[in-house]
């Protein structure tokens, strides 16, 4: 018998949020969608909640909740709209609900997600931001509240599925030696250095084997989005930075390896479709259909591998020097990366500015233990401070 998962879906109307409901639809006997968010896309929120009859649809942004309640009560739908990051918080911990799919992006991302962990549900982390800035506490609530994590970020889940089933936590006891992380290198593996300069949002956000949000677009870009993947590794899997080796791996075609003591290498294989790692873990244990095109390995033909650059992507090294630093150092870096994407996204700075803007404030602000949620959201504060008073010399 088929058990009926109960879902919300923060960041529902994204990238990652959209494959989701993808996969749920090919389900009606396995899902049932019980609340969806966004943060002030009404339209597409409104299609959702036409075609999925959500118990609850929450907005960020008030005024696009007001938006949407207006058109919900005229279209005779009985959805509960509700605004705001307490909403967002609620719908995460509901008591109906089992399995949360964390894919809001960036820092907004964490209070809902702690959320979610903290009622003990079936977290389905994409939400990387939230390990990237407070790793050490968000594991702990994990543990504390047995909530459930399941990895959707392509590369985590990936490993997730090269590890043994019993893992937990202590890779040296089953036997592992290396992470292996694969990066596809973004749009811009090969370009010329000085060309870099004169990038444009479109260029960056063009990557050449995923469609994704503008955002993780531009971090593919520099390769912040591998740094981040680093730290995430390093929490979920309890990998010392030593034991994450990141390799460029142009066709994204691996989502990740295992190498293990013995010589051997596990990896995880698919074209690169966010609904495999989406369906496994939606599924998980049991294997479910995403939609996804099989791989055809004659259309494949080749794989490559090179080492990674770190002078074309000065942004894979501040990452790992962040994690070396730990406490409130990832929360810097993760807050300057957003402030320092979204001014390159608005044309306010080139997008070689990218990583000189987060330097700068990783020297700029002082790390910080950490040891509570509000100490880590403080550190984003005062980055994104320091990240905006950078942007404003410039000029
Ligand atoms: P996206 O920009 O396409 O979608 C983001 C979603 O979050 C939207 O529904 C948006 O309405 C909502 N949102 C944005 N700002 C918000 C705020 N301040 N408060 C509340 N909601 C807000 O992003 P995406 O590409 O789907 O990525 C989502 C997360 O998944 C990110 O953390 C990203 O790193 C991760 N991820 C994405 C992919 C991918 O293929 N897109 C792959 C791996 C990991
Ligand atoms: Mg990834």
């Amino acid at each position: 018998m088929i058990t009926v998962r109960h879902l919300t879906i923060l960041g529902s109307t994204g990238s990652i949020g959209v494959s989701t409901l993808d996969v749920v639809a090919r389900h009606p006997d396995r899902f049932q969608v019980v609340a969806l968010t966004a943060n002030n896309s009404t339209e597409k929120m409104l299609e959702q909640c036409h075609r999925f009859h959500p118990r609850y649809a929450v907005m960020l942004d008030a005024a696009s909740g007001e938006r949407l309640q207006t058109e919900i009560r005229a279209a005779g739908l009985a959805i509960e709209v509700l605004w705001g990051v307490e909403s967002l918080e609620k719908v995460a911990s509901l008591p109906e609900v089992d399995t949360v799919m964390a894919a809001i992006v960036g820092a907004a991302g964490i209070r809902p997600t702690f959320a979610a962990a903290r009622a003990g549900k079936q977290v389905l982390l994409a939400n990387k931001e939230t390990l990237v800035m407070a790793g050490h506490i968000f594991m702990d609530v994990v543990k504390q509240y047995h909530a459930t994590l399941l990895p959707i970020d392509s590369e985590h889940n990936a490993i997730f599925q090269s590890l043994p089933q019993h893992f937990t936590g202590d890779l040296t006891a089953v036997g592992v030696r290396r992470i292996l992380l694969t990066a596809s290198g973004g749009p811009f593996r090969q370009a010329s250095l000085a060309s870099l300069e004169q990038v444009t949002p479109e260029q960056a956000c063009a990557h050449p084997n995923w469609v994704m949000g503008q955002k993780i677009s531009v971090d593919s870009a520099t390769m912040m989005n591998k740094g981040l993947e680093v730290i995430e590794a390093h929490w979920l899997f309890n990998a010392t930075p030593e034991q994450i080796q990141v390799v460029i791996h142009p066709q994204s075609v691996i989502h990740s390896m295992v190498e293990y003591v013995d010589g051997s290498v596990l990896a995880q294989l698919g074209n690169p479709d966010m609904r495999t790692p989406i369906a496994h873990a939606l599924g998980f244990p049991e294997r479910i259909e995403a939609g996804v095109t099989p791989l055809d390995m004659f259309k494949v033909a080749r794989l490559d591998f090179e080492v990674p650059d770190f002078r074309r992507f000065p942004c894979l090294g501040l990452a790992y020097q962040a994690l070396a630093a730990g406490g409130s150092t990832p929360a810097i870096l993760n807050a300057a990366n957003e402030v320092a994407v979204e001014s390159f996204l608005k044309r306010r700075m080139p997008f070689t500015a990218i990583p000189v803007m987060i330097e700068q404030v990783m020297q700029t602000v002082s790390r910080k233990d950490v040891t509570t949620l509000e100490d880590v959201l403080a550190a984003d504060c005062m980055a994104r401070e320091a990240a905006h008073e950078w942007l404003a010399s410039l000029v």
